[in-house]
């Protein structure tokens, strides 16, 4: 049995709020890279190329750019523009929303700043599905997507192709243009990313000192050396940190840090609710 009356008492004993959110988060959220709405709307996709979910799919070799940006666009779209606000998102804000709170995230979906957290406060570690950048790259300027990606997406032909003149090309080089997500060394970080990631350290920072609640929810060990393993040893350097952390298959708590740390296994949905 979750301690909710224990979590409450944190949260409101906390002077300040640090999320640290992973792909489990928005999984409990509704966005499903694979299953049955996966499988309804890529279905053409799922035909002719034979892919299986969203990750996998997203390294394969499409033969020409005009086959690879129809696939990217429906990619895009599925997992950022078309539900920008879900239910779980919405409460987690309003539950920490009067707090000093920061946010450091390795998902790529803009589910924290399109439900309602501040943008300047949302360290956005792993890019996002609403930039575009020279895949070479030949310069750092990241570009919002949004027109571009509604218009290749409803101008996919039967073969599953977008017109060659909508092809993204960098303004600057004129080559080809990728989707700013971390997969290799090519990823781009822009003056925001580094500006994002000052202010994080200095959140930290600025507020050692203080009592400090470190939301944890959905992080496995895909990159547990982002959020994880930080989180774990900001509890246990400093006396005044206390760790929650949300995890239905690994919320296991080192044993150094086991009287400052709440493991949670429950939904994180329906703990939300009881918070
Ligand atoms: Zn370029």
């Amino acid at each position: 049995m979750t301690d909710i009356i224990k979590i409450k008492k944190w949260i409101d004993e906390a002077n300040a709020i640090i999320i640290g959110a992973g792909a489990g988060l928005s999984d409990a959220a509704g966005i499903h890279y694979s299953g049955a709405k996966f499988e309804h709307d890529f279905i053409d996709w799922i035909r002719k190329y034979g892919i299986k979910d969203l990750y996998t799919s997203s390294f394969y070799p499409f033969r020409t750019e005009e086959e690879r940006w129809a696939y990217w666009s429906k990619h895009i779209y599925f997992s950022y523009y078309e539900r920008r606000n879900t239910d779980l998102y919405k409460n987690l804000f309003n539950l920490i929303k009067d707090k000093n709170y920061f946010v450091i995230t390795t998902n790529t979906d803009g589910q924290f700043i399109n439900n309602g957290f501040d943008k300047e406060r949302v360290f956005e570690v792993q890019g996002s599905y609403s930039k575009l950048q020279c895949a070479t790259p030949c310069h750092n300027k990241l570009y919002d997507n949004e027109e571009q990606v509604k218009e290749m997406l409803s101008n996919i032909d039967e073969d599953l192709k977008i017109p060659s003149s909508l092809v993204p090309k960098c303004p600057v080089c004129g080559k080809k243009m990728s989707v700013n997500l971390r997969c290799d060394n090519t990823f781009v970080e822009d003056d925001n990313w580094f500006k994002m990631q000052n202010k994080y350290n200095n959140f930290i920072r600025n507020n050692s000192d203080k009592n400090v609640l470190l939301l944890e929810f959905g992080i496995g060990f895909n990159t547990p050396g982002i959020i994880r393993f930080p989180f774990e040893q900001m509890t246990f350097m400093y006396d005044n940190f206390k760790l929650i952390r949300f995890n239905d298959k690994y919320a296991m708590i080192p044993e150094e840090i086991r009287d400052r740390a709440i493991p949670v296994t429950d939904n994180i949905n329906g703990t939300i609710d009881l918070i």
